[in-house]
């Protein structure tokens, strides 16, 4: 029997309609907006195309929205000063970097030069490290493991006691979403793997794993076989396989769909499965950072 598909554009709707109730709350409670400021260094298309969807997201929410576009010669300090000047800036509760910077620019002395209480991204080390405490310590979760974990919750997919294999152990993906997973209470409780290049028997782990989250940017990795009957499979990868005839980019996950598909009781597509949810994410860190400059923790 086919699989259900774990739809992320139907959840990014239902979660953005609660976060247009939030926003109108926090109007009507503190005169305030959600305000987002999305920073574009160069012209990267596809960072041009990330960021136009986030600002086009943000603006439908009535959030105060302001788009920076630098050119991509911008100096390293002056990209640090403009992110100083909206760290002051008391009507942005959240600053987004679209990643990758051109090569002049170290990544790591940006992300950290975002004030933690405005890194709605929240790759800043005092997020991450406050992630890692967890439950009451965390603030803002990075956007697309907070986004799986929203998925697997709203898709009543059992957590505590699961088997889970994470494939993939980057700082914005595999590793945030294993910790997240295996921490203690509510959205966790699971009991977690997470494999990479030097795992032996990479196929034997995805074999035992009730949820199998791919994210490893290899199209076709995660073979049929390797899938035990009825596990929930979160497929991350987004990989370039080609063009359509009008010159559209075609695209695939890790997982090979057709065939997981027939096996698993639960799988992703890609795309519409992760993706939408990591925007939808961004979109809740940005409000709770506005519901907490007002002084109340949601
Ligand atoms: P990354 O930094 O390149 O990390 C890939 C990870 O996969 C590494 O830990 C690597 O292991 C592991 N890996 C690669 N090939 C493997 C193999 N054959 N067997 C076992 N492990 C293997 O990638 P990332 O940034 O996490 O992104 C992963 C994928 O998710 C990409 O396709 C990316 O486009 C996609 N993505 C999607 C979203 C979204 O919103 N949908 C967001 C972020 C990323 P080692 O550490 O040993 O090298």
């Amino acid at each position: 029997m086919s699989a259900e598909l774990l739809s992320g554009t139907a959840m990014r709707r239902e979660i953005l309609a609660e976060l247009a109730a939030e926003v109108q709350s926090l109007q009507e409670q503190h005169g305030v907006r959600p305000g987002l400021v999305t920073i574009l260094v160069g012209k990267n298309p596809a960072s041009v195309s990330y960021v136009s969807l986030k600002v086009k997201t943000a603006l439908e929410l009535g959030f105060h929205e302001v788009q920076e576009s630098l050119p991509e010669t911008i100096s390293e300090a002056d990209l640090l000063a403009a992110i100083e000047a909206w760290n002051r800036d008391p009507s942005i509760h959240g600053i987004l970097v679209q990643l990758p910077l051109p090569p002049h620019i170290d990544e790591k002395k940006v992300i950290n030069a975002i004030d933690p209480d405005k890194d709605v991204d929240g790759f800043h080390p005092v997020n991450l490290g406050r992630m890692v405490l967890g439950g009451e310590e965390a603030r803002f979760l990075p956007c697309t493991p907070a986004g799986i974990r929203e998925m697997l919750v709203r898709s009543g997919t059992p957590l505590a006691g699961a088997e889970v294999v994470v494939v993939g152990r980057s700082n914005i993906v595999g590793k945030p979403i294993a910790l997240m997973l295996a921490q203690k209470g509510p959205g966790g409780d699971a009991t977690v793997t997470c494999v990479h290049t030097h795992t032996r028997d990479l196929a034997g782990h995805c074999k035992r794993a009730d949820i199998l989250i791919v994210a490893a940017g290899k199209p076709g990795l995660i073979k049929p076989e390797w899938i035990k009957p009825g596990a929930t499979v979160i497929d991350v990868g987004v990989n370039r396989i080609g063009e359509s005839a009008s010159g559209k980019a075609l695209l695939a996950g890790d997982v090979d769909f057709a065939g997981a598909r027939e096996i698993a009781g639960k799988i992703t597509p890609v795309p519409g499965g992760v993706g939408p949810m990591t925007i939808a994410m961004l979109m809740k860190n940005t409000v709770r950072s506005a519901w907490l400059h007002c002084g109340e923790k949601r």
